[in-house]
């Protein structure tokens, strides 16, 4: 069943709380149409941070094949061949990363809420995803610029890359009582079948 009520969670992470992006990044997504059902500021645990991208337990391995794959992409020589180390490198400097200031946790709701979010939101290497998205439009970092700096890629913003992750991140970051169930008026220009209720 497609559900209206489908729901993503999102980070503005510290370097888009220091470059002032924060109502940038929330207007992408207010303007797409999403609702905006939680939000929160907080600085991460180094806990938090591991158990985040732990969620999926494949992450180290995945990470890991997806940035050897784009070096490989661009004729470049990845750092490692082992998708494992190059996932726990990334895990590692994501904490410093991640735990270097507040970020701004959100949870959006909307029909096809993930997918759209993630389109909204680029690819996660910001020299190649595609301008239009939030991080083609606001930041240059590269996988190669940042291994050679022993660093986290800063892309910006975290979404959940499927539903089952999304899920479990709106678990881990808030609370039954912080996600807000309420109607918005222009969801009936989005969903009502009949558009009846216009015309006086
Ligand atoms: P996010 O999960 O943050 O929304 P994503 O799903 O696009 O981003 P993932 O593959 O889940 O990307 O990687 C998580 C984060 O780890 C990236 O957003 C980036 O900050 C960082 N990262 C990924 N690969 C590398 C790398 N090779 N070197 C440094 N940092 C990396
Ligand atoms: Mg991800």
């Amino acid at each position: 069943m497609t559900s209206k009520k489908e729901r993503t969670f999102v980070a503005v992470k510290p370097d888009g709380i220091q470059r002032n992006l924060i109502g940038e990044i929330i207007k992408r997504f207010e303007n797409r149409g999403l609702k905006l059902v939680g939000i929160k500021m907080v600085v991460p645990t180094d806990e938090q941070i591991e158990a985040h991208y732990l969620v999926n337990p494949d992450f180290k391995t995945i990470v890991g094949a997806k940035t050897i794959e784009s070096y490989k992409k661009k004729g470049e020589n990845p750092p490692t061949e082992d998708p494992e180390t190059q996932g726990q490198f990334v895990l590692d400097t994501l904490k410093k990363y991640m735990a270097s200031g507040p970020i701004v946790a959100m949870c959006w709701e909307g029909v096809h809420a993930v997918e759209i979010v993630r389109k909204v939101v680029g690819g996660t290497e910001p020299r190649s995803s595609d301008v239009g998205t939030i991080r083609g439009d606001y930041v240059i970092d590269s996988y190669q610029l940042a291994d050679t700096d022993q660093r986290a890629v800063r892309n910006l913003i975290h979404a959940s890359g499927d539903k089952g992750e999304a899920e479990k991140e709106i678990e881990l970051w808030f609370s039954k009582s912080e996600l807000i169930d309420y109607r918005l008026v222009q969801e009936q220009m989005l969903y009502d079948v009949n558009l009846d209720g216009i015309l006086e």
